[in-house]
């Protein structure tokens, strides 16, 4: 980020900061300064166009979040010898936050499913440390692309990937017991959107019908 980059940013927080101390925020102070009590959780890319409070018009406190690279959810593992940020943010939201949906934000262009469908390597052609072993968590989504969409362009295997790599992901929350368990006992719901960042359309996953279908129920125009 060049310094006029960051510059934006802090005139931004200079805006918000105004709007803060004022009315507007007098009811959000008040119970934020006691504790947070977010009803949904989102799983989101890290991709910077891809900012689930902007493109749902959230507010401060109303939604438990985590950015990773592809959003993806790995499946359940126990272990205290390695680093499981999601699941441990996973773990907060659904056991002790309590939300009552979970939502698995993917989208178009995604650099981390393209990362999984073409390998990636850094500037000298050496392999990444971390990225590979994190997006293999949706292998079996690649290795299904490639074979059900063998003759498409790289362009859209990796669409069907982006797609596949969410109901992985899907499939992988109920791969948690507390999860499997808070849906059971307390109603806690699941979902996959999609967003296209080219032309901003949202869908939802369609369990019923195993497909993407739009969020708002009917096509953009
Ligand atoms: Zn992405």
């Amino acid at each position: 980020m060049t310094g006029d980059a960051l510059a934006k940013l802090v005139e931004g927080y200079r805006e918000f900061r105004e709007g803060y101390v004022g009315k507007q925020y007098a009811a959000y102070r008040s119970w934020a300064s006691k504790a947070q009590n977010p009803r949904v959780m989102m799983i989101a890319c890290s991709d910077s166009r891809v900012n689930p409070a902007i493109l749902t018009h959230a507010g401060l406190g109303e939604v438990f979040m985590v950015n990773n690279v592809a959003n993806l959810v790995p499946p359940y593992k126990e272990g205290k010898d390695t680093h499981h940020s999601t699941s441990a943010a996973l773990e907060f939201a659904v056991c002790h936050l309590q939300v009552e949906h979970v939502v698995v934000l993917g989208h178009s262009r995604c650099g981390g499913i393209r990362a999984l469908m073409e390998g990636i390597t850094c500037k000298h052609d050496e392999p990444y440390s971390f990225i590979e072993p994190w997006v293999n968590i949706a292998r079996e989504a690649k290795d299904g692309v490639l074979v059900r969409h063998a003759g498409c362009s790289p362009e859209e295997q990796a669409h069907f990937c982006e797609k596949e790599a969410l109901r992985i992901s899907l499939h992988n929350l109920d791969s948690f017991p507390w999860v499997r368990a808070a849906k059971a006992q307390r109603g806690l719901q699941t979902h996959a959107w999609y967003f296209d960042v080219g032309n901003g359309d949202m869908e939802r996953y369609d369990a019923g019908n195993d497909s993407f279908i739009p969020l708002l129920g009917t096509p953009s125009p």
